[in-house]
């Protein structure tokens, strides 16, 4: 089976995601990688000790993504090898490319995919109803496949250089004319929310945004990143960078702590699969509970300082 995976760059190198997704399918043979981005040795290093065995180059200042132009370059490498399936991660970029490419291709796109089964085909796994229900589905011909982070953990393998070609951007006239001027990485202390091996995450349970310091005193304390659920991005609490969940971002710690959390589905879907979890909550019918691992019915503003207090004294 032959193997497009769509990978832009970040802060110097491939998305994260794309590594994920080279590692799933490395398998397959025959996996070619449509790389956006300045790129370089290290680069094509990564790609290829991850599964790929060639990739196209398509050249784009760094943060510059300009997602029509580097479609219209995707497509015709869709063109010229004939593809069984397309991947794309699903990042902001990766959904506006997949998003261009349907509409210059006429290929169909299955979202938020969590799995890829092989069985003669491929067989895509998405989670619907916030996650309660999972759907597999095959295309007709060939899809794309845009792929949830996380949904796969990346593992450098054995795989050797890849061969590199470059595929120039194309001039896409007017549709083109919307360009991204520049890009800022939100500043941040810490290890990064989708990274951190801790997360510890607040709900409106906290009580009040300055009480969201607990939050953040307890993740420095264990080396671990802050998140949040939608309620408190809503009410303006925290930025929505931290938000995990459906409409946010899917974590895979090896510990999350969810504190004043009720676990609504749209936040589990986002953290569920955490190595360990542990719940703060007063009310023990929660939902978070039928998840946690750990679990702790009392008030966060007791139980979160005897917490601190205990790891300071350490
Ligand atoms: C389309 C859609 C997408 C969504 N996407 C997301 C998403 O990506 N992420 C997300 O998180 N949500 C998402 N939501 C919202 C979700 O449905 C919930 O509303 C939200 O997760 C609830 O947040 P919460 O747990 O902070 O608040 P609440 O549900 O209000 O829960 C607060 C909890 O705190 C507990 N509590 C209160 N006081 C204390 C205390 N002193 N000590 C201990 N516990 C206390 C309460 O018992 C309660 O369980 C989405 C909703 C929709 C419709």
């Amino acid at each position: 089976m032959s193997i497009l995976v769509f990978i832009e760059e970040s802060n110097g190198g491939p998305v994260p995601v794309g590594l994920e997704i080279l590692t799933k399918v490395r398998a397959q043979g025959d996996v070619a990688v449509a790389y956006a981005g300045t790129g370089g040795e290290a680069v094509w290093a990564a790609l290829g000790s991850h599964g790929a065995t060639s990739v196209h180059h398509i050249p784009t200042d760094a943060g510059k993504l300009a997602p029509g132009a580097v479609a219209k370059a995707v497509a015709s490498i869709i063109e010229s090898t004939s593809p069984d399936a397309v991947l794309v991660g699903g990042t902001y970029d990766g959904r506006d490319v997949a998003g261009w490419l349907s509409a210059l291709t006429g290929m169909s796109v299955l979202a938020n995919a969590t799995g890829l089964a092989f069985d003669g085909g491929l067989v895509v796994t998405n989670e619907v109803f916030g996650g309660t229900q999972l759907v597999e589905s095959t295309f007709d011909g060939t899809g794309i496949v845009l792929v949830r982070p996380k949904a796969f953990a990346a593992e450098a393998g054995d795989g050797g250089a890849p061969a590199v070609s470059v595929v120039d951007l194309p001039d896409i006239g007017h549709a083109g004319s919307a360009a991204v001027t520049g890009s800022h990485v939100e500043e941040s202390e810490g290890p990064k929310l989708e990274e951190a091996n801790v997360v510890v995450a607040g709900g409106r349970g906290i009580g009040e945004a300055e009480k969201f310091a607990l939050v953040e005193e307890l993740a420095g304390l264990l080396g671990g990143a802050t998140g949040a659920t939608r309620a408190i991005v809503d009410a303006g609490w925290v930025p929505y960078a931290k938000q995990v969940g459906q409409t946010g971002k899917t974590v895979k710690p090896d510990v999350y702590i969810a504190l004043g959390i009720s676990g609504a589905m749209q936040h589990l879907v986002g953290m569920k699969d955490a190595g360990t979890i542990i719940a703060v909550n007063k009310d023990e019918e929660a939902p978070i509970f039928s998840v946690a691992d750990l679990g702790v019915v009392g008030d966060v503003h007791q139980v979160v300082p005897k917490l601190i207090e205990a790891l300071k004294a350490r």
